[in-house]
């Protein structure tokens, strides 16, 4: 499949590349990385993602090149997706994208729908970064530091910096020979970790209030409101994160972030639209409890979209406590 794909790749005149809105570290150096692999190969790739790049990611080399505009679609060939467990995900250039006569799609999400005529999808990956580096290697093509730094990034971001459940060896091996060629860790980290804007403190300070813990401990959720975000003058990217701080506490086995979404009200006042990120200790699939709410992602992380009142949508999340059991019974 990979030699079929370059071969398409070649082939195309014209490339589109694109990632998943709200875009994260593997989203974001998986577009880089392959993007400027192609344009070494001499192709004409356009790289677009419909969200502003967090402040966190823009050291990232060529970062410029990610465009919000989605200009002529029609004048590409192909699409290559990175990252999206569904075309959907790129968000609302998902028709445009469709209309697209070839789609190729490289991803990692155990969810991922098998859209588009080529399928680079392995679950086993643990980014789809670690997918785009072994095309590069396949392509025959020498890793630059551009590159590298990007591949370096969406694998250090998507495994938590090497402690997530998706860890593998491939992380380990990929980042070292990454570093061979010139990446500085401690400076990844220092831009990625260690810049934080004095209101994303402050954010973090908010959020850790609001946790709440199921009766039987299994559950935590954790709110970010819009007013959070304005009171701190953060961005949603600020939350991007927090969800670890609910999911460490002690017996809890999955946990939720309720993001309040922009111009979020719904069809009555009472209701707004919510994006809740869930995370587990490994024991529980949350991909599958997101599929049930219309979203996806992977075993220990997941999301989805909804409308509903806060109250409501409380009641459900706490409702899935039930099915998880938990040892500290508090009444
Ligand atoms: P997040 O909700 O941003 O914390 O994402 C956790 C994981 O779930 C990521 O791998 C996302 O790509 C995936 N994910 C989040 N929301 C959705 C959704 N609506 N549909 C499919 N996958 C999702
Ligand atoms: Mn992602
Ligand atoms: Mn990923």
């Amino acid at each position: 499949m990979m030699k079929k794909i370059i071969q398409q790749l070649t082939n195309s005149s014209r490339v589109l590349l694109a990632s998943h809105a709200n875009p994260d570290g593997d989203a974001i150096g998986s577009l880089l990385a392959l993007g400027i692999a192609l344009e070494r190969l001499g192709q004409a790739v356009t790289l677009y993602n419909e969200s502003a790049i967090p402040a966190v990611y823009r050291f990232l080399p060529s970062v410029d090149r990610i465009q919000k505009q989605l200009a002529d679609p029609e004048r590409f060939d192909t699409a290559v997706m990175l990252d999206c467990g569904g075309l959907d995900r790129v968000g609302s250039a998902v028709e445009a994208i469709a209309a697209i006569p070839t789609i190729v799609n490289i991803d990692h999400h155990a969810t991922n729908t098998r859209f588009g005529q080529y399928h680079l999808v392995d679950v086993d990956a643990c980014a789809t970064s670690e997918i785009v580096y072994r095309l590069i290697q396949s392509m025959g093509l020498e890793m630059n530091l551009a590159m590298a730094t990007a591949i370096y990034t969406g694998i250090l971001t998507d495994t938590g910096s090497f402690r997530f459940s998706n860890t593998n060896r491939a992380a380990f091996s990929i980042c070292e020979a990454m570093v061979a060629v010139g990446v500085k860790p401690s400076t990844v980290a220092q831009h990625v970790y260690g810049t934080y804007s004095l209101g994303r403190i402050k954010l973090l300070n908010l959020a850790l209030d609001s946790i709440e813990i199921s009766h039987n401990g299994s559950l935590s959720i954790m709110t970010v409101t819009r007013e959070m975000l304005s009171d701190t003058g953060t961005q949603p990217e600020d939350a991007d994160g927090l969800i670890n701080y609910a999911r460490r506490i002690q017996d809890v086995k999955v946990a939720a972030l309720i993001h309040e979404l922009e111009n979020g009200n719904g069809v009555s006042k009472r209701r707004k639209r919510f994006h809740v990120s869930l995370r587990s200790d490994g024991s529980v699939d949350v991909s599958r409890i997101a599929s049930n709410f219309g979203g996806g992602g992977h075993t220990a992380a997941a999301g989805f979209s909804v409308e509903s009142s806060l109250a409501e949508l409380k009641k459900t999340i706490y409702n899935l406590s039930e099915g998880l059991g938990g040892k500290c019974h508090l009444n």
